[in-house]
């Protein structure tokens, strides 16, 4: 399958992307991942988002379409994969759209993960990640609600919505009834 998951940062969309991944066998492509890998092993390319990142700014089209280009020709993510974290506008969307079409591709289903403002502030603030600055997760959560929501409409009736608030499992099993694929692993 190919997939996108979306959401609020904080929303579990990483912890939700690995496990769906793991089930389905398919590649989890995390642009915020690839970046932060970029910049753990000093390439040019991480040099380049650092700055954004650190600001909670998105990194320019250009630089992470191509991350994302080099990722999905990778011959894992040939018959699927999850992106997490992009597209995070609309014209990322659109990229996308034209990018799997040129291969003869396209999107299955795009989850959406949900959770209340508190939550996802009690879980951004636990998890430590070097960005997770009060100013930097202020710009994202605007950056979401005003580039990133639009995708739902974007993506129309493609989209399916999950409650992201309760234990990992039963939010796993949420989007794996969801996406109609009925669970193996329903602990
Ligand atoms: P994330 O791990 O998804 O929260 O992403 C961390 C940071 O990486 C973001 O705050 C952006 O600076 C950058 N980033 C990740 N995905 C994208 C994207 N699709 N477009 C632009 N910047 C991105």
């Amino acid at each position: 399958m190919r997939l996108l998951i979306i959401g609020p940062q904080g929303a579990g969309k990483g912890t939700q992307a690995a496990l769906l991944c793991e089930e389905l066998s398919i590649p989890h492509v995390s642009t915020g991942d690839l970046f932060r890998a970029n910049i753990g092993e000093d390439t040019e390319l991480g040099r380049r988002a650092q700055g954004y990142m650190d600001a909670g700014e998105l990194v320019p089209d250009s630089v992470t379409q191509d991350m994302v280009a080099d990722r999905l020709a990778q011959p894992d993510a040939a018959d699927g994969f999850l992106l997490d974290g992009f597209p995070r506008t609309t014209a990322q969307a659109d990229w996308l759209t034209d990018f799997l079409a040129g291969r003869g591709w396209s999107l299955d289903a795009v989850v959406l993960l949900t959770a209340p403002d508190e939550v996802l502030t009690e879980r951004m603030l636990g998890r430590g990640r070097a960005d997770d600055t009060p100013a930097a997760i202020a710009t994202r959560l605007e950056l979401y609600r005003s580039e990133t929501a639009p995708l739902i409409d974007h993506y129309g009736d493609r989209v399916v919505a999950v409650d992201g608030v309760g234990e990992i499992a039963e939010v796993h099993r949420r989007i794996v009834d969801g996406l109609g694929l009925g669970s193996t692993r329903r602990g």
